[in-house]
């Protein structure tokens, strides 16, 4: 569903007229040279496509027209092989709409230390152009990343596979709609926000639609489609017994699989990449959307739980980072803690919905009550949560501008915090994940709490803190870290000074 190649970033090489065809033929070669050589790289998700030589303002003007102007430019690469004075990018930065990378590198990895004189210091300049080019970012205090390094190493291209795939996302969420079903959970606060200025800022259409559109299409879906759907599930999940044979339990899971197909009809319908429910307004469906939720994350699509379309939004931006790397994105929520001494842990879960595409092994289909909503029982998938590296996302509103709020975490195996015995928690049938917080349990979640962030968020083990980072550049948000070197003291002080800057900028 998510392609990443059909995502072109422009590489635009600057230099200047004042060094003669010669020079410029050097620097058309080696830019044509990278140029193709990241194309190829698997760690480079979207296409490099490489542009003329920037070398006067009307020209590199001209490009970024053009880029603003090309629907698949997802984002602009600039590097300056030689000196190529920043008065001449001032044009075409002020009207550039695009996110931007300064790739700051060399062509020769070696100085040739036998060999070096002035024509060649003269010819591989970019040590001291691409300190021009960095100035005017800073001075037009333009939204960037700057990745240093040789351009053959792998760490140099990593950084910027992940800024190519926080790239993409963006260029997606402007083309998207949050399709919402009903409102928000009533009086909760943090789901809350202004969708005119997520707009403005993420690109995101966020729109209403009543739960009875969602029930019309129910109502329409044919047996036969249903069944073929239920055949999908037997082939990719494991089924509890009671499941196999036709029954309540059978019929259950035939409900979400019927709901599963008028939802992906009305998203497909309305090109929506994400969508949020409300258990509060459900009428005319048999069921919480459960399973559904979980098969539609599964699928690509961002969800966010009692109208939370923040969370439903940035879960598809990561769907869209996260596009064929190991691993996988769900929504989550902060649940319980576990408090013993020494193996302190959060548990994350929702009432049913969180994407099998985290799961450790194979996800099991279960029918149970649900002693909320007071709809019949819905099916759903449980499973553990794999173990690893992950990283939690929310965003909030504050009012006057919105803050991405990022904590690293290490998912662990239940059984390291419960007994063997008990550590298939036989009476919590719902997919769950069990954490240990960075830099630890207190000044986490003292962290997480004095920034304001929800109890819902956007879950990854595919990617890191980066990849939200360098999406919230894009947006032009406050992005608060909390990771191994946190201090929520500090924290506190750093979130005062983040006031000053963001007041009149949110
Ligand atoms: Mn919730």
């Amino acid at each position: 569903m998510i392609n990443l190649k059909r995502f072109e970033f422009w590489f635009i090489v600057g230099s200047q007229d004042l060094y003669g065809e010669e020079t410029l033929k050097q620097v058309a070669d080696h830019a044509r040279v990278m140029a193709e050589e990241l194309d190829k790289d698997r760690a480079i998700p979207g296409k490099v496509l490489l542009k003329p030589i920037g070398k006067s303002p009307g020209g590199i003007r001209k490009l970024f027209e053009e880029a603003n102007a090309a629907p698949n430019c997802a984002g602009i690469i600039t590097w300056m092989h030689t000196f190529s004075p920043s008065k001449m990018w001032i044009g075409g930065l002020s009207i550039n709409k695009k996110p931007l990378l300064h790739l700051h590198t060399q062509f020769n990895r070696d100085i040739p230390w036998a060999s070096i004189d002035m024509d060649f210091m003269n010819l591989n300049q970019s040590a001291h152009g691409d300190r021009e080019h960095g100035h005017i970012y800073a001075r037009m205090r333009l939204p960037r990343k700057v990745v240093a390094g040789f351009w053959q190493d792998g760490e140099v291209r990593r950084r910027i596979g992940v800024w190519m795939r926080a790239a993409a996302a963006r260029a997606d969420g402007v083309t998207s709609v949050v399709l919402r079903l009903g409102d928000n959970m009533r009086e909760v606060a943090v789901t809350e926000g202004d969708k005119v200025e997520a707009q403005i800022k993420f690109g995101w259409q966020v729109n209403t639609w009543g739960i009875g559109d969602l029930a019309g299409k129910f109502n329409e879906v044919t047996d036969a489609e249903v069944e073929k759907t239920v055949k999908e599930y037997e082939a990719a999940y494991e089924l509890a017994p009671e499941l196999r044979n036709p029954g309540k339990a059978r019929a259950a899971v035939a409900g979400q699989a019927k709901i599963e197909i008028a939802l992906r009809r009305m998203l497909e319908a309305e090109h929506a990449g994400a969508f949020t429910t409300n258990f509060q307004d459900l009428h005319g469906l048999p069921q919480l959307p459960g399973l559904a939720c979980q098969r539609l994350m599964e699928q690509g699509y961002g969800f966010g739980g009692e109208g939370d379309w923040k969370q439903s939004m940035l879960v598809r931006a990561a769907k869209v980072m996260a596009a064929g790397l190991p691993g996988g994105v769900s929504f989550m929520e902060d649940y319980t803690y576990h408090f013993e001494p020494g193996r302190e842990a959060a548990l994350g879960a929702h009432m049913l919905e969180v994407c099998p595409s985290i799961a450790s092994g194979k996800p099991r289909i279960e029918v149970h009550p649900l002693g909320i909503g007071g709809k019949a029982d819905p099916a759903r998938m449980v499973f553990d949560a794999a173990p690893g590296p992950s990283v939690l996302a929310t965003v909030v509103d504050l009012g006057s501008r919105f803050r991405m709020i990022l904590n690293e975490i290490d998912t662990i195996k239940i059984e390291q915090a419960a007994p063997k015995e008990a550590a298939d928690m036989p009476k919590l049938p719902v997919a769950r994940a069990l954490w240990k917080p960075r830099p630890n349990m207190r000044d986490a979640a003292e962290s997480w709490i004095i920034a304001g962030g929800a109890h819902h968020s956007a879950y990854s083990n595919a990617l890191s803190a980066e990849y939200f980072q360098d999406w919230a550049e894009m947006a032009g948000i406050e992005c608060v870290l909390i990771n191994g070197d946190t201090k929520a003291a500090r924290l506190r002080e750093e979130l005062r000074w983040g006031d000053a800057y963001w007041s009149g900028r949110g």
